[in-house]
């Protein structure tokens, strides 16, 4: 099983129905885990793999569930499939390709941590996906692997499907509880973090569906299986994805820590006729642009950090030469205000700003203080002033492209 996560997906896009997903192993590992393994064998499992989280932030998972108290109590696990961050959509090829691979992931969770409830939080647009997370949850619980006394065990687990009413914001894992329980989805303050208090104040696990959807293997195959799987210290496989002015836009399950350029220029197939790349969003819009000269770099976390970008969703948006990255900023910059909770100054008074500061400049209506300006807000809406990840985000193709395409600001003056 060298390919852990897309084994099952099917090019006419499919879903893999349970007895094609147990032709190749699944739910092997959700049987082995019930049978011989401790749920702290489990955790211990996946810490060791170095699985980290696939969602952004990269924060390691076997730590995450450690840290849920194993004092008996209620407990939930929860899927963050609110798959929203521009230029991304490897969550959504996997929800409707392979549906089991996530369910069985989010069981060993929930046994790994003593859960006996899960919550799968689907972006409210991703229609197909609900319909066939719900067929394939029919199936697992009418096959036994899901509900009372699983395989004739003491465990025993229900996963629901909820579908989001549709906010960026809902993906923060805070205000993701909060809209599950019914509240305005404003991100919480953390500490304390949701292994600790979470949804209805009870622990909860909240992971990335492409996180999940790598648990089933490192529990079958093991901690050292998976790390080899890898081309760099961070372990196993990543979804890689690619839009904007390439030849095949698309998404690849390689090593994690193929080469940028590898990816771009094999799997995407490099520029289109009469388009030069100029820079690319690494992981989505809410990271720092990178430029040509960053091809050699491995994609994995450590990496791009030093770079002075980050991973994030690995989802790359290029930059071609024949496009404005001024107006391309300002289109996420858009985007970021539009979809503020409003819940903190810096994003909620600082997002239209920056957005209609991009405007006046592209609009011909720029003032020579106004790059300045652009540069104090992208820090005012940095980490460390906001409850949450949404302003600092939208601040980071903002600055990175002040820094790297200054020039294309300055013609606008
Ligand atoms: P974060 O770094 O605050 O937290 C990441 C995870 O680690 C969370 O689950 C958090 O609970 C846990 N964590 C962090 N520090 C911890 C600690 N000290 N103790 C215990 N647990 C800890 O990041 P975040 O705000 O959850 O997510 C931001 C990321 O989300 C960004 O990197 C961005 O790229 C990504 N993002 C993804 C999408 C998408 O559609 N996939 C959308 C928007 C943003």
């Amino acid at each position: 099983m060298d390919k852990p996560l897309t084994r099952n997906l099917k090019p006419d896009g499919s879903a893999a129905t349970l007895a094609e997903y147990q032709n190749t192993g699944g739910y092997d590992a959700w049987r082995t885990a019930l049978r011989d393994l401790a749920p702290a064998e489990v955790v211990a499992r996946v810490k060791d793999a170095g699985l980290r989280g696939r969602g952004g932030a990269g924060f390691p998972t076997g730590v995450k569930w450690s840290l849920v108290p194993r004092t008996p109590s209620q407990k939930y696990v929860v899927v963050n499939a609110d798959e929203m961050e521009p230029g991304t959509f490897k969550d959504r090829r996997l929800l409707e390709g392979d549906p089991h691979l996530l369910l069985e992931g989010a069981a060993l969770a929930a046994y790994a941590v003593g859960a006996d409830t899960a919550y799968i939080f689907l972006r409210g647009e991703y229609i197909e996906a609900a319909r066939r997370l719900e067929h394939a949850l029919a199936e697992a619980h009418a096959a036994g692997l899901l509900g009372r006394n699983i395989l004739g065990t003491e465990f025993s687990l229900d996963i629901h499907l909820h579908t989001s009413a549709g906010r960026y914001i809902c993906g923060e894992e805070t205000a993701l509880l909060n809209a599950l329980e019914g509240k305005r989805a404003n991100p919480r303050t953390k500490p304390p973090f949701p292994q600790i208090a979470g949804l209805w104040g009870k622990p909860t696990v909240v992971n990335n569906v492409e996180t999940l959807c790598n648990v089933p293997g490192i529990v079958a195959q093991g901690a050292a299986w998976y790390k080899d799987l890898s081309r760099s210290q961070d372990a196993g496989t990543k979804l890689y994805g690619a839009s904007g002015r390439v030849n095949r836009p698309g998404l690849w399950e390689l090593p994690m820590g193929t080469p940028i350029r590898e990816i771009l220029e094999e799997h995407a197939g490099g520029m289109q006729p009469g388009y030069e790349l100029r820079g690319f969003l690494p992981g989505g819009a809410s990271t720092d642009f990178l430029l040509p000269e960053h091809l050699g770099l491995a994609m994995d976390y450590d990496t791009l950090q030093k770079a002075g970008s980050r991973l994030g969703t690995g989802t790359m948006i290029v930059l071609d030469d024949r496009t404005c990255p001024v107006r391309m900023v300002l289109n996420l910059e858009r985007f970021f205000a539009q979809e503020s909770c409003g819940w903190c100054t810096p994003c909620r008074d600082g997002l239209p700003w920056v957005a209609q500061i991009l405007e006046d400049l592209v609009e011909g209506r720029g003032r020579p203080e106004d790059l300045d300006q652009l540069a104090k807000l992208a820090r005012f809406m940095g980490p460390g002033n906001t409850f949450c990840a949404l302003a600092p985000g939208a601040a980071e193709p903002l600055q990175s492209a002040l820094k790297y395409f200054r020039g294309d600001f300055e013609r606008y003056l």
